[in-house]
Parts: C-alpha cells; sequence; structure tokens
C-alpha cells in the first residue's frame, strides 16, 4: 500500500541508519523504538544506536575488509560513520569510540530530523504498520514481534541463537598435511581430514580443557547451551570424549588402511572451496584463544579465520530463503529487514545493511526497482552473501575478503590481491552513487 512515509522498526545501528539514510532523500520515515520504555537484556543507555558491548567498530585500514566497509559507508554518508569519526577514543589500529557520546551524536540527529517521527512503541505485531518497512530490531528482538516474525515465516527459519564452528579460508590451509576423503568413503572428496598423532592430540586436548572461556551473560545462561554442546565442554567430559565425537577417525583410515589416531574434518562452506569449517567445533572459547588453539591441528598453522566460533542469543532469519538481494522478503516486497536480524555479523555490518536496504527501499518508495550494488563491493558482498549463501547451515558472517569478488588472476602477492579487491571495492561504490545519484 502506498503511504506517504516509511517505517523502520528499531533505532539501533541498523535502523538508526536506515532512518537517517531516507530522511536525507527526503522520505518521510516512522522510526518506532521499544526504549526506553522496555529495554532487551542487554541495552541500558536510554540513547539509540547503543552499543552492548565493545566500544570498538574494529580495524580501522582499509586493507582490512572491516576498515575496507567503513570507507565505503563513509563515501555514502553514513551517520553511524560520521558519529564514529566525531566521538572516537584513542585504540591503535582499531577504530574505537566513547559509547555515550557516540548514542548521543546520532539520538541527537534523528531526533532534529524534521523528516523523522520518533515513536517510543514495541511492535508486535508487523500487521499494524501500513507501506513499506524495514525490521531492525536486533539479535535481541522482542518476544511479541519474534512471535509475530515466526508465524508469518516457515517453519524453521527463524533461529533463537547462534551456535558456530569457526571457519577458515582454504588458501590457509597446509594442504601437505592433510587429505581429502568422506567417512567410510560415503560422498566424494567432500571434507578436508586433518590427521593426528597421539602427540599431537595430546598436545591439542590440553592445549583446549585449559582454554579460556567467554562470559556468558545471565539471559544466556537457559536455551543457548542446551541444544549443541561446545567443543570444550565436551573435551572437558574426558580424554576420550572427542575421539567418539568430532575427532573420531572411524572410516578415515589412509590409503594405506592404517588409521590416525585422531581426525578433525573441514567442510565446504561454498562450493569453490574458498572457505571451510571446522567441523563439529562449536565453542564459546575468547576469540584470541580459539586462534590459539585450533592452529595446533595439524594443516591449520597458519588458519586464517573468516568467522570466529560462538554460541549466544542471536536472532537471525534465513536470509537465504527468504530476502532478496536488497534485504527484502521475497514473499512480500514491502518487508525489508536489516542488521543482525539479516545474518550479517557486527557492528559495522549491521549499519551497513542499514544503508543498503534502506537506499533499495528509497527506490522502491519512488516508484523504481532497487539497483545491484556489486560483490565487488563490501556493502554489496553482505547482501549477496545473506541473501544468496549457499551454505547448507546458513550461519551470520563477519565481512571478509572470501564473500567478495576475486579480481582477475593478474596479482603476485597476498598484499596486490588484497590491494586490487579494496581499488574495485571503491570503485564499485563510487559507479553506484553515480549511477543511482544516491548521495
Ligand atoms: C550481547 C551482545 C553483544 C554483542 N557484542 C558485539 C560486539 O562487541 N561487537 C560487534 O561488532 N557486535 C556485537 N554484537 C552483535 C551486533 O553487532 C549488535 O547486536 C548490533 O547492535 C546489532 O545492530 P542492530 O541494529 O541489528 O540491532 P540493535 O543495535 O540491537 O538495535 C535494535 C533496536 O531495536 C529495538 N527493538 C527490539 N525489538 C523491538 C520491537 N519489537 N519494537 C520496537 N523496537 C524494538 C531495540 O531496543 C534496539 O534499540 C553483540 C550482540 C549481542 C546480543
Amino acid at each position: 500500500m502506498k503511504t506517504d512515509h516509511i517505517n523502520v522498526i528499531g533505532a539501533g545501528l541498523a535502523g538508526c541508519e536506515a532512518a537517517y539514510q531516507l530522511a536525507k532523500r527526503g522520505i518521510k520515515v516512522h522510526l518506532y523504538e521499544m526504549k526506553p520504555e522496555k529495554k532487551s537484556p542487554a541495552h541500558s543507555y536510554d540513547g539509540f544506536a547503543e552499543l552492548v558491548c565493545s566500544n570498538s567498530l574494529r580495524a580501522r585500514n582499509i586493507e582490512n575488509a572491516v576498515g575496507l566497509l567503513k570507507e565505503e559507508m563513509r563515501l555514502l554518508d553514513s551517520l553511524i560513520m560520521k558519529a564514529a569519526d566525531a566521538t572516537e577514543v584513542p585504540a591503535g589500529g582499531a577504530l574505537a569510540v566513547n559509547r555515550y557520546e557516540f548514542s548521543d551524536y546520532i539520538t541527537e540527529a534523528i531526533k532534529n530530523d524534521p523528516n523523522i517521527t520518533v515513536i517510543y512503541k514495541e511492535i508486535t505485531d508487523l500487521s499494524e504498520l501500513e507501506g513499506i518497512t524495514i525490521v531492525a530490531t536486533g539479535p535481541l528482538t522482542s518476544d511479541g514481534l519474534f512471535k509475530d516474525i515466526s508465524s508469518r515465516i516457515s517453519e524453521g527459519y527463524l533461529h533463537f541463537f547462534d551456535a558456530a564452528a569457526p571457519i577458515v579460508t582454504g588458501e590457509s590451509i597446509d594442504f601437505s598435511k592433510v587429505y581429502m576423503g568422506s567417512r567410510y568413503d560415503k560422498g566424494d572428496d567432500d571434507y578436508i581430514n586433518c590427521p593426528m598423532t597421539r602427540r599431537q592430540f595430546d598436545t591439542f586436548y590440553r592445549a583446549l580443557v585449559t582454554a579460556e572461556c567467554a562470559e556468558v551473560k545471565d539471559f544466556e545462561k537457559h536455551g543457548v547451551f542446551e541444544g549443541c554442546m561446545p567443543v570444550e565442554v565436551m573435551a572437558k567430559r574426558g580424554y576420550e570424549t572427542l575421539l567418539y565425537g568430532p575427532c573420531k577417525p572411524v572410516g578415515l583410515e589412509f590409503e594405506d588402511g592404517t588409521r590416525p589416531f585422531a581426525v578433525v574434518q573441514l567442510r565446504k562452506e561454498d562450493d569453490e572451496g574458498r572457505t571451510y569449517n571446522i567441523v563439529g567445533f562449536q565453542t564459546h572459547l575468547k576469540f584470541p584463544e580459539q586462534k590459539r588453539v585450533f592452529r595446533l591441528i595439524p594443516g591449520l598453522e597458519n588458519a586464517e579465520f573468516t568467522r570466529l566460533g560462538v554460541m549466544h542469543r542471536n536472532t537471525y532469519i534465513n536470509s537465504p530463503k527468504l530476502l532478496d538481494r536488497f534485504y527484502r522478503l521475497k514473499e512480500n516486497d514491502e518487508v525489508y529487514f536489516a542488521g543482525q536480524i539479516t545474518g550479517v555479523e557486527g557492528y559495522v555490518e549491521s549499519t551497513a545493511s542499514g544503508l543498503y536496504a534502506a537506499i533499495s527501499a528509497y527506490q522502491q518508495f519512488n516508484g523504481k526497482e532497487p539497483e545491484v550494488l556489486g560483490n565487488e563491493s563490501a556493502i554489496g558482498a553482505l547482501a549477496a552473501y545473506v541473501s544468496g549463501s549457499r551454505s547448507f547451515n546458513f550461519q551470520p558472517q563477519n565481512i571478509n575478503f572470501s564473500i567478495m569478488a576475486e579480481p582477475e588472476k593478474n596479482y603476485h602477492s597476498k598484499k596486490e590481491k588484497r590491494e586490487q579487491i579494496v581499488a574495485h571495492a571503491l570503485k564499485a561504490v563510487n559507479d553506484y552513487i553515480e549511477h543511482t545519484e544516491v548521495i
């Protein structure tokens, strides 16, 4: 239905960015936010775009994928990036902010925008809103709206928590130490097998059971760990537990018929084998500990992680089944999703999805089909990943170079490859701006 405004639900990172991008293009926005009356278990500040945990927006350098993503957003005049640059605090190579000044900056900008009407209300039924709506209610979407969304989409397409194993790039695996093959030869060479001797397993086991775990928030204690056991918890049950679980060597004999003491399997995340997940290694270890411990697995000594394991409460939809390239529901083109609820992971990624969803919604509002921003760019690659991932088990993802378009093979080093990716990305965003006149 044609209305004189677009609705945005949630004044978090994605929602504020979306509202700002729409308002600056002359669109009236109704922005719904349940705070301060009702707060999720992780939110405590009354201002908008609250950073619920770390105050870092991660790497600054544009030769790092998240640095590039931020730069692309600056080109597109992102409110969140303006706030971050204005309120930054010293943090070496990272862009960290004073979280209260950051939130206040954004709250002021949104409240003072004549095109934005803020409505303090929890939305529990999407049908109470008319016209185009962007749902940006985050990983801790209120229960009422969670129920309403689950009643509108197919069963099993709305997740309540995230239990993910780490993912590594194919190019960082040492193939001289691993072998291909499926258990009992069922299937093709679908898995990479990392064999361990008893001594290697002992070293790995000791490191795993003594590694430091991340803090479990009170609201995560029930529900998150019940369905799926972290690999370190399994290991602590006894020395042999992993040998009957995710390190089981049976059916994975070498060509000469001998059997390794233990085997860790890696499974393709994409058709080309650019990334692999470590099968059964969902974990709650601290991030630096994951890198230290999992690099003890033969073949992964120099592993480059595109995502580390997490086990936390996280509401997200099965976007590859539900959304199109513009974060829009395939079955109802008046409903967009943005932010962590789409299966992007992280502050910066959530913001980027809000930005792109809003520009697409603006184009639709004006009777045009939204323009594709290609996956040469980090913003476009995230949208393509979320809507097109062919992984059998869709998991939220940070931005990383392996989901972006590969450059032509005329590079001689990893550094040169990165430089090419960055140049192509910035060109794609500039072309998009010029072509669609989005600024
Ligand atoms: C505990 C926790 C810690 C995290 N730590 C980090 C971290 O350190 N670094 C990082 O990069 N990422 C982190 N994330 C992941 C993610 O980047 C953040 O959650 C990020 O804030 C997501 O942005 P968003 O805009 O999608 O949602 P949010 O920023 O959470 O915004 C959603 C907004 O919607 C409102 N809302 C919810 N339901 C309704 C409703 N029914 N009606 C109206 N309003 C509603 C909420 O009050 C909130 O203001 C963390 C996530 C969690 C849960």
